[in-house]
């Protein structure tokens, strides 16, 4: 009987299906009453310069301290992160927290870098959001926060992409593209965006050593960006050989788990004072 009724019907009735659209729900919800009760946290992870060792930035990354679930990456919560309401709840928080830090590092020059959701950069009035925000943190220069959005925003959206860009950049906000290499930027896409910041993505730099193809493209990516002015960092440094191999190649920026792994902030104000003693900290 079920098998005659297709298996555009079946779905109706897939039981796996339902079981993802409750978790799903579930999942938004608990996300929803997460950030009334403080439940996620930004940990932060250096990107220093690999030759002089002084730090340039830090990146903020968000974890969700569940209260069943435990301890959560946001991989384990990406379907919230990306929700065009959630996500945008999340994000203005994460933005928030980020730009608050800032003010209690107290480092002028230093770069908070803040992951933003597609669907939260593509949000109506996300420009003028971010400039009433900014104007309730008067001691942080708008230079110091780089907003790190993924090449990997659709097609469709791309026109939208470059003016919310162009608007950050009015705003003296920097504008960087996370895991570079792996979406759909166009060239003439990449000619259009008032861009600041190419990030290199970690899968690159993970085969440097051993894979040719990879080591090309990740020549080809800092010629790139020597070419249009862009700063660059590399991602996902997780030994002494990468690091060397990213210096000899021309790339001077790097964030890995080789220089330090996402920390509490706490944990990074230390790292700080350790790490960046020619840097003033008034
Ligand atoms: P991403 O922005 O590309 O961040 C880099 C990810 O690589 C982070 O994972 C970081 O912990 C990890 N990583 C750093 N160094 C190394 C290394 O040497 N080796 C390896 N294997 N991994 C390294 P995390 O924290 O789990 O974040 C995953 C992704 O989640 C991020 O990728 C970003 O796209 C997204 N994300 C993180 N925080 C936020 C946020 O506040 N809002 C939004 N919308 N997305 C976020
Ligand atoms: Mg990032
Ligand atoms: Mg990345
Ligand atoms: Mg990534």
């Amino acid at each position: 009987q079920a098998k005659s009724l297709g298996s555009n019907n079946i779905l109706f009735f897939d039981p796996e299906e339902e079981r993802r659209q409750y978790h799903r729900r579930q999942l938004l919800q608990a996300a929803e009453i997460g950030i009334e009760r403080r439940e996620f946290e930004l940990h932060y992870q250096p990107q220093v310069n690999m030759i002089s060792h002084q730090i340039i930035g830090v990146e903020a990354l968000i974890r969700w301290n569940h209260p069943e679930l435990g301890f959560l990456y946001p991989g384990d919560f990406s379907e919230a992160l990306e929700h065009p309401n959630i996500g945008i709840l999340i994000g203005e928080w994460v933005l928030k927290e980020a730009l608050h830090q800032h003010t209690l590092w107290d480092i002028s020059d230093l770069v908070v870098s803040v992951n933003i959701a597609p669907a939260h950069l593509l949000c109506k009035g996300f420009v003028q959001r971010l400039s009433d925000l900014l104007l309730t943190f008067p001691n942080v220069n708008p230079k110091a926060l780089e907003l790190e959005v993924l090449e990997t925003v659709s097609l469709a959206d791309i026109n939208s992409a470059v003016d919310v860009v162009k608007g950050c950049c009015a705003l003296g906000v920097h504008v960087a593209l996370d895991d570079f290499g792996t979406g759909y930027a166009s060239l003439s896409y990449l000619k259009k965006l008032p861009l600041n910041t190419l990030k290199i993505d970690k899968s690159f730099v993970q085969n440097i050593l051993s894979n040719k193809e990879d080591r090309s493209i990740i020549q080809c990516i800092v010629a790139l960006s020597q070419a249009f002015e862009y700063n660059l960092i590399a991602e996902g440094i997780e030994s002494m050989e990468h690091e060397q191999a990213l210096i000899d190649m021309g790339c001077h920026i790097g964030q890995g788990y080789f220089i330090a792994r996402p920390m509490t902030a706490d944990a990074m104000t230390d790292w700080i004072q350790l790490h960046g003693k020619n840097r003033s900290l008034h």
